[in-house]
């Protein structure tokens, strides 16, 4: 699982040309060219998406709305459902929750994956990936009334 963000360069900014935020449409119509590149089109996975989409951008507060945070909580939503996932990785890069810079990667000595901030604008060394994790887990809990707050994550 947390392997899938070594796996080279992520294209920047594709998740609608670098912006932090993104209407509702723009995620849905992003989501489903992603899509094709990796399987059929699925019409039933389609509307679970535009419906979580809906739930997840009402539910969303402050920088919740970041598409990030839409994206990989998106990406729960569907692996919950029975969905394989692991495509959505490839077209989503992880930003510092501070200051939405990119981040700099290394392993702790147990080979955990963790990231700190490129410019370290918050001057504090913590694991970047664990509040990004954390910030999911809550709009995630928001946007979905029947979802329990998720101990594993599917993407990241
Ligand atoms: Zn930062």
């Amino acid at each position: 699982m947390r392997d899938a963000h070594t796996g080279g360069t992520k294209p920047e900014g594709e998740l609608t040309n670098g912006s932090l935020r993104s209407s509702r449409v723009a995620l849905f119509n992003h989501f489903r060219r992603c899509h094709e590149q990796h399987a059929d089109s699925s019409c039933k996975m389609y509307s679970q998406t535009a419906l979580a989409f809906t739930r997840l951008k009402r539910a969303a507060r402050g920088r919740q709305s970041w598409d990030m945070y839409v994206w990989f909580a998106l990406g729960q939503r569907l692996y919950d459902l029975g969905y394989e996932v692991q495509w959505m990785n490839s077209h989503v890069e992880p930003r510092c929750p501070d200051c939405a810079g990119r981040l700099k990667y290394d392993a702790t000595v147990e080979q955990q994956l963790r990231a700190r901030c490129g410019t370290d604008c918050t001057g504090n060394d913590g694991d970047k990936l664990e509040e990004i994790r954390e910030t999911v887990a809550d709009l995630y809990v928001r946007a979905f009334e029947d979802a329990t707050r998720p101990d594993e994550f599917a993407l990241l």
